[in-house]
């Protein structure tokens, strides 16, 4: 209350020119085009508002992302470093379907961001995996708004639980970085308000994100930074979202629409904006009320900011205990994807190991770009597989090592804002694979991937493997083999690649993705048994690119006519369009209800143990508001282990064409002994049973049947049950916006 009056005093004080200044960011140093108005309270930090000195409104600092918190290590004239917990990257905390674990990373995340002195973490992002190609999937979490929305909540509600803010982002259908500045995505609005908004909606109903981001493109012809629509009538109106919504940097191309549409605050801000504001408080073009609605909104976030309330950071967060946390998480999300006669867990650290692929030695924390954390170090497979106890071939080990080195040196320059490219394969010529597969107990090959911002992957060398890649397994497999021996396979990968071409050639698979700093003890502690796999893949494997339903329709098209773009870099410089033309049937929702082989569905990932399921239960076969059901998992193998238990639902599809099934629950048991079981109980409410109907602007639960089908993933389904929905249920009425303009 105090600080409302707070607010409303301010803003009856400040002078015009000063609630503009508090609408665009200070900027940002960026090589070459610095912005950036005076100092960095938080060197390397993305940006910070505008601080207005004579009435005592400091400036909050934003900072990177959704991995952890992203700083400057070092700062001139101190020795000291400032480097942060490079944490699980988002899709493999997704992985762990554990939302409580998402929160203690949350949490972790948060603690650091206060103690070097940011206020608001530019996290989570939580846009879909529309198409395995996305250069930022890594930083999102799922194909599916459900699984999105409750991890989002879950990092909200830890790192908010610090006392700092965070920017719920890209909002919204943000799926490709090619074009991303000028791109028009175009989208029916039931498969926006189904999937692509879905997520957000879920986030907010379950946690408080201080903020929102924008994102670049446009959708349906008006930059999301601009759309009244989107920010203010959905966002605002239809989900209540009370806090303030900032741009994604330099989006956009209209200060004045930003303001005017209820985008509040203008990052990093530039004063090209300033002035065009100005000009239009004159001219009257900008809405005085919006200009105060987004100043009261910024005034508000930073009243509640540390940096308000003088908190005492120390620069000194307590980085041993964080890391603790990422191995525990990155453990919990690794997706365990073939084990052929129980190969894995290793029991025997006498073994000798022969460790094949230059990732082995050089691993992949985390992707690059604004999702890139700065950490004091990654521990690689080999070293924590070291740590556990483990011995390599020494020779091999050398080689590698000197030749990565020498391979990284030859790499060409890269621009600043893309990570290094990939190093090729070592060719195996030079080391014989026979007399290691004669010395050596068991290969591992670990293949690797990197993206990030700015830049889509390709098909080639990229979601399929590399001709060296498919030569080390082949010569590898077949050595091993030949001697009797096994071939362990790690991915550490940010998002999907092909599999389905090689996977008979080694024994077991074990999908690590991009762990964080303490990817290889993770990987030691599952590989080892010491922790038992219960990840689960929140996104689809194919088993060809050509499979993925957007496939035809990524990244788009390039349309007419050149347009200028500030930082011509990120963009292509001409406009381009995206049809969604697959509409709602992304991922499983396309693969299963069209019948469309994968290599890994939706929801799969095998453990050391086994589950049944049994008794599963309606508290109705009448949908009355509400319905429960409930299903008990016993673990029926030696070892314990955690089991995901997945509720699908198939709704009756009369008036429109539904996916088969769509994920509407999920629960992770405890850490279950052999024999032990668990009762898990999952909500269903008249939502879930709704689809949207763009022709009455509703969701929609059809009368008919409705089918529960409880499972281990999306196509191994343990028990179902049908209850009815006697009667239409017009759950919800919306607005008709958001759709295509011409
Ligand atoms: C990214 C955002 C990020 C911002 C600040 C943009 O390029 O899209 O996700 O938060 O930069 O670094």
């Amino acid at each position: 209350m105090e600080k409302e009056k707070q607010v409303a005093n301010l803003l009856q004080v400040l002078t015009p020119e000063e609630k503009i200044n508090l609408v665009v960011g200070m900027g940002m140093e960026l090589p070459g085009i610095s912005t950036l108005k005076g100092k960095n309270k938080v060197p390397g930090a993305a940006g910070s508002t505008f601080t207005v000195e004579r009435l005592g409104i400091p400036s909050i600092v934003l900072a990177d992302g959704p991995a952890g918190l992203r700083i400057s290590p070092t700062r001139e004239g101190s020795d000291q470093t400032y480097y942060c917990t490079a944490f699980p990257i988002a899709t493999l905390l997704a992985s762990s379907w554990d939302t409580e674990l998402v929160e203690q990373v949350g949490k972790a995340m948060g603690a650091e961001v206060k103690e070097y002195g940011a206020d608001i973490l530019l996290a989570p992002g939580m846009n879909i995996h529309r198409d395995p190609l996305g250069g930022r999937n890594f930083e999102y979490y799922s194909e599916d708004p459900l699984v999105t929305g409750k991890m989002a909540a879950a990092m909200v509600n830890g790192i908010e639980s610090n006392g700092v803010g965070t920017s719920i982002k890209h909002f919204a259908v943000n799926n490709q970085e090619t074009n991303r500045m000028l791109v028009n995505a175009k989208v029916d609005e039931r498969t926006l308000r189904e999937i692509y908004l879905r997520g957000f909606e879920i986030a907010l109903k379950e946690s408080k994100p201080w903020t929102v981001m924008s994102s670049y493109n446009k959708l349906n012809g008006t930059y999301t930074s601009q759309s009244r629509e989107l920010l203010t009538t959905v966002l605002r109106e239809e989900w209540g979202f009370k806090g303030l919504v900032m741009t994604d940097w330099f989006a956009g191309d209209d200060a004045v629409a930003q303001i005017n549409a209820g985008n509040d605050l203008l990052m990093p801000g530039t004063d090209e904006q300033r002035t065009a504001l100005l000009e239009a408080y004159q001219s009257g073009r900008l809405d005085k009320e919006a200009l105060d609605i987004s100043v009261r909104r910024i005034l508000e976030a930073v009243l509640h900011s540390p940096t308000y309330s003088q908190y005492k950071y120390s620069d000194k967060p307590d980085l041993k205990k964080h890391a603790a946390i990422a191995r525990q998480a990155a453990a919990e999300g690794i997706v365990l994807l073939k084990n052929e006669n129980g190969l894995l867990p290793l029991q025997n650290n006498k073994m000798k190991v022969a460790a094949f692929g230059t990732g082995s030695y050089d691993f992949i924390s985390g992707g690059t770009g604004s999702g890139n954390v700065n950490e004091a170090y990654v521990v690689s497979f080999v070293e924590g597989f070291t740590n556990a106890g483990y011995h390599f071939d020494e020779n091999l080990k050398n080689n590698y090592e000197a030749y990565i080195k020498t391979a990284k040196e030859k790499l060409p320059e890269t621009p600043w804002f893309l990570g290094p490219p990939p190093i090729a394969e070592m060719p195996l010529e030079a080391v014989k694979i026979e007399n290691m597969a004669g010395q050596s107990d068991i290969a591992f090959i670990t293949i690797g991937r990197n993206s990030g911002e700015f830049k889509d992957r390709v098909p080639t060398d990229d979601y399929y493997l590399t001709d060296g890649e498919m030569d080390m397994i082949e010569k590898v497999s077949g050595a091993f083999h030949a001697k009797g021996k096994k071939v362990v396979l790690l991915l550490n990968i940010g998002n999907v690649i092909e599999t389905a071409s090689w996977r008979d050639k080694v024994d077991a698979i074990v999908l690590a993705w991009q762990g964080g700093q303490e990817a290889g003890n993770a990987l030691a502690d599952v590989l080892t048994g010491k922790v038992n796999p219960s990840g689960k893949l929140a996104t689809t494997f194919t088993v060809k690119y050509e499979d993925t339903p957007s496939a035809n329709n990524f990244p788009g098209t390039e349309l007419p006519g050149a347009k200028e773009v500030m930082l011509g870099f990120i963009s292509k410089g001409k406009p381009s369009e995206v049809m969604y033309e697959e509409g709602v049937f992304v991922g499983y929702r396309h693969y299963l209800t069209n019948h469309v082989e994968v290599a890994y569905p939706f929801g799969f990932g095998k453990s050391y143990t086994d589950f049944s399921y049994s008794g599963l239960t309606l508290n109705s076969d009448k949908f009355n508001n509400e319905m429960t059901a409930s299903i008990t998992v016993k673990n029926m193998g030696k070892v314990a282990g955690k089991e995901v238990a997945q509720l699908y639902l198939s709704a009756p599809g009369k008036s429109m064409e539904k996916p088969v099934s769509e994920l509407k629950g999920f629960t992770k048991t405890k850490l279950l002994a052999p024999g032990e079981s668990q009762t898990l109980t999952f909500k269903l409410n008249a939502r879930d049973l709704a689809s949207f109907d763009a022709n009455r602007s509703a969701w929609v639960a059809e009368s008919g049947n409705y089918t529960v089908k409880i499972g281990s993933s999306s196509v191994d389904i343990k028990a179902e049950k049908t209850f009815s929905n006697t009667q239409e249920i017009v759950v919800e009425k919306v607005h008709p916006v958001l759709m295509s303009k011409p």
